[in-house]
C-alpha cells in the first residue's frame, strides 16, 4: 500500500475580531478563519493575531477567497493560486474554471467527486480538499484520493486519534504556506500579511507548531516524544525508506535525496536522528568534546547592513545592543591573557567591520598576542573580514592570508557563511561577500595550510533548497581540501534581528528543524567531515543534550563572555564553565574531552579534579 502525505487545515467561522476570543482560539490551534461576506471583523486584526482567511466575498481582503461556477466569464484580479473552487457538481463548469482561473485548490463536497478530479488532465496543478467532520469522513476522503483536509473546530486530541488510525502521514498547513516559497510570497502579499506568512510557517512550509520556546529564549525545550515533539504533524518523503536503505549500502547521501529527507516532520525525524546517533558512535563512541576558549568582539561598530544582526545594530531600546565600543590592541591583549590564566587554549576573535579597520590590524593583533602568548591559538577572522581586509592593504587574499599565518594566525572561524546561497542572501545581507567569495577564501585559506570551521544560520528567510545548496558548497570545498574541521549549524536568534524586527523573517528554526539539521549534517557529511557541532549558547544546555544523541559530538568553546548570539536577544549566559560541560556531557551518559582547536589533542576529563584549573 502507498502511503501519502495528506495536508490538513484547521479552520473555522470567525465571530469576532475580540482579543480575548482570538488568543482563545489560537491558544486551541485554529490557523485559519471563514469569513462572511457581510463581516465586521478586521482582517489586519486577524492578520496580526496569526490567522489567515478565507472569504467568499471577492471584493474584500482575504488570505484566499473561495470561487464558485458564478466566475466564469469573468476576470479575477486575486493570484490564482489564492482562489478555492467550490465545486457544485457541474463537471463542465469545474473544467472551465480549472483551466481558465487555476485554482490552487478544489473544495469537493463528496468522497464521490473526487475521482473526477483526479481524472482530469490538467496543465495546472491543483489540490483536492474536503470538509471532514469525524474521523470516518476524513478516512473515507483520504482512501477516495483527498490531498487535503478541511477540519473544522477539531481538537488537537480528535486530530491525534485521525493520525493514529490513519495508515497516511497527516501534516498541518496554513493556507497560504504551502502556496508560495519565501521570494515569491515577499512579491506577492503586502507587508503585513508577508510578515503573517513567516511567521506561522516554520522553514518547511508546514504550520508552525505553538510553543514558547525558540533559540534563545532560555526556556526548556518542547517535550519530546524521542526527539520530536509529541503533537507534531507527521510528512515523509515516498521515497524516505528507499533513501535509507540506500545509505545504509552506499554510506552516502546525494543532494536529491538531502533535500527530501529534510522536508521530514513528526515521528518521522526519530529514524534519522537515530541514523546519526549510530554514525556518530562509529566514529566517536561516546566521547564528546570541548574546548576552552575566550570570544572578543573587538568591537561592534560596522558598516556593512546584514538584516539578520543585532550585534551592531540591535536595538537599544530592548536593552539587546550595547552601546558603539571598540576594544584597543592592548586591551584584547589584556583578555586573551586573562582567559589564558584560566586555562585557555584559544582565543576566537571576530567583529563588526569598523571603517576605520584596514588589513593592516588584524596582522597586527595576532603578532601582539603571539609575542605576548606563542602558545595561544588564534581562531580569528571571519571570510568578511579576511576578504575586506586583503582588498584595504591591496593584497590578494592569499597573499594576505599567508602574511596572517606568518604572523601566528591559527584557523578561521567559518562564520559570515550565514546561508550560501545568493537567493537568499540578497535578501539577508546583501552587501556582505557572495557565497562564492566565502568559498574562495575558505579554499585558499585550506591550500596554505590555515583549516578552518564551517557554520550554516537557519531559520530566518532560507529554505530547504538553500540549506541544501549550503551543504553542497561545504563539501564540494572539503573534498578538495580537506581543510574543515567541523560544522557549526547556528539557529538564528529572531528576538533583536533588525530583519524580524521589521517583519521580514521567521522566528528561528523550530526545535525538529534543529534536530533535522544536526542529524543531517552527520549523515550528509559522513566519512567527509567528522565533527558536528551544537551551540549551547543558543539551545542551551537541554538542547544541546539532547543533540549529543543525535548527530553532535562536540560542544565547542566554553566563551567566556559570548556577545554576538546575546546581542540578539539570546538568553543563554555569555560561559559554560569546564566544570558545567563535564556535568552536562556525564549527564548525557558521555565521556567528557577538552580538546585543542584543531582536534589533535585531547585529554580525558571524567576523573578530573574539580580543584585543578583544567588545561589541554
Ligand atoms: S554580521 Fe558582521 S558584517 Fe554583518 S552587520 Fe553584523 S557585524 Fe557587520
Amino acid at each position: 500500500m502507498t502511503i501519502s502525505n495528506i495536508s490538513y487545515l484547521r479552520i473555522r467561522p470567525c465571530d469576532s475580531d475580540n482579543e480575548i476570543y482570538l488568543n482563545s482560539r489560537y491558544k486551541e490551534g485554529t490557523s485559519a478563519f471563514t469569513l462572511k461576506n457581510d463581516t465586521k471583523v478586521s482582517f489586519e486584526s486577524l492578520l496580526v493575531k496569526g490567522f489567515q482567511t478565507i472569504t467568499s466575498d471577492l471584493t474584500i481582503a482575504s488570505s484566499a477567497w473561495f470561487i464558485t461556477d458564478d466566475v466564469i466569464g469573468t476576470t479575477l484580479t486575486q493570484h490564482s493560486k489564492r482562489l478555492i473552487y467550490r465545486y457544485k457538481g457541474n463537471k463542465e463548469n469545474a473544467l472551465e474554471i480549472i483551466s481558465r482561473h487555476k485554482p490552487g485548490y478544489v473544495l469537493v463536497e463528496s468522497v464521490e467527486d473526487i475521482e473526477f478530479f483526479k481524472s482530469i488532465n490538467a496543465t495546472n496543478q491543483f489540490k483536492i480538499s474536503m470538509y471532514a467532520n469525524s474521523i470516518d469522513t476524513a478516512e473515507k476522503a483520504i482512501q477516495s484520493g483527498a490531498d487535503d483536509l478541511f477540519l473544522r473546530d477539531w481538537s488537537k486530541d480528535q486530530i491525534i486519534e485521525l493520525q493514529n488510525q490513519s495508515d497516511n502521514n497527516l501534516y498541518e498547513r496554513t493556507i497560504l504556506s504551502p502556496l508560495f516559497g519565501i521570494n515569491e510570497a515577499r512579491d506577492i502579499l503586502d507587508k503585513t500579511e508577508f510578515t503573517n506568512f513567516l511567521q506561522t510557517r516554520n522553514v518547511r512550509g508546514y504550520k508552525r507548531e505553538i510553543s514558547n520556546w525558540y533559540p534563545g529564549s532560555g526556556v526548556p525545550i518542547p517535550k519530546l516524544s524521542h526527539f520530536s515533539s509529541e503533537t507534531h504533524s507527521d510528512y515523509k518523503s515516498p521515497r524516505f525508506d528507499q533513501i535509507l536503505n540506500n545509505f545504509d549500502k552506499t554510506k552516502k547521501l546525494n543532494e536529491v535525496d538531502l533535500l527530501e529527507l529534510f522536508k521530514t516532520s513528526g515521528k518521522h525525524i526519530n529514524q534519522i536522528a537515530e541514523l546519526a546517533n549510530e554514525l556518530t558512535r562509529t566514529v566517536h563512541g561516546n566521547k564528546v568534546t570541548f574546548v576552552k576558549n575566550r570570544n572578543i568582539n573587538y568591537t561592534n561598530q560596522c558598516y556593512y547592513k546584514c538584516g539578520f544582526c543585532g550585534f551592531s545594530k540591535g536595538p537599544q531600546s530592548l536593552d539587546l545592543k550595547e552601546k558603539p565600543y571598540t576594544l584597543s590592541p592592548n586591551e584584547v591583549l589584556q583578555r586573551t591573557i586573562e582567559a589564558h590564566e584560566t586555562g585557555a587554549s584559544e582565543v576566537c576573535l571576530q567583529g563588526g567591520i569598523h571603517p576605520s579597520y584596514t588589513g593592516d590590524f588584524y596582522i597586527d593583533l595576532v603578532k601582539k598576542i603571539k609575542n605576548e602568548l606563542p602558545e595561544m591559538h588564534i581562531h580569528g577572522f571571519t571570510p568578511l573580514e579576511i576578504w575586506q581586509g586583503a582588498s584595504t592593504v591591496n593584497k590578494t587574499v592569499e597573499k594576505y592570508l599567508t602574511e596572517l599565518k606568518a604572523a601566528g594566525l591559527g584557523t578561521l572561524p567559518g562564520t559570515a557563511a550565514e546561508i550560501l546561497d545568493d537567493r537568499i542572501r540578497k535578501y539577508l545581507c546583501d552587501d556582505k561577500i557572495t557565497s562564492s567569495q566565502w568559498g574562495y577564501v575558505m579554499e585558499v585559506a585550506h591550500s596554505i595550510g590555515i583549516k578552518s570551521t564551517a557554520t550554516i544560520m537557519f531559520g530566518h528567510i532560507d529554505d530547504l533548497e538553500s540549506w541544501v545548496n549550503h551543504f553542497k558548497l561545504i563539501k564540494n570545498i572539503q573534498i578538495k581540501t580537506n581543510g574543515f574541521t567541523e560544522i557549526v549549524p547556528l539557529p538564528f536568534v529572531h528576538m533583536g534581528s533588525p530583519i524580524f524586527l521589521q517583519g521580514k523573517s521567521m522566528p528561528g528554526p523550530t526545535w525538529d528543524e534543529i534536530i533535522l539539521m544536526h542529524a543531517l549534517a552527520r549523515i550528509y557529511f559522513h566519512n567527509v567531515i567528522d565533527n558536528i557541532q551544537a551551540s549551547w549558547v543558543k539551545l542551551g544546555h537541554d538542547g544541546a543534550k539532547v543533540l549529543l544523541r543525535s548527530g553532535v559530538n562536540d560542544l565547542g568553546g566554553t566563551l567566556i563572555n559570548e556577545n554576538i548570539s546575546r546581542a540578539s536577544g539570546a538568553n543563554h549566559g555569555q560561559e559554560t564553565t569546564d566544570k558545567e560541560f563535564i556535568n552536562l556531557i556525564k549527564d548525557a551518559g558521555k565521556v567528557p574531552y577538552l580538546r585543542n582547536t584543531l582536534y589533535t589533542s585531547f585529554k580525558n576529563l571524567e576523573e578530573i579534579s574539580s580543584k585543578n584549573v583544567i588545561k589541554i
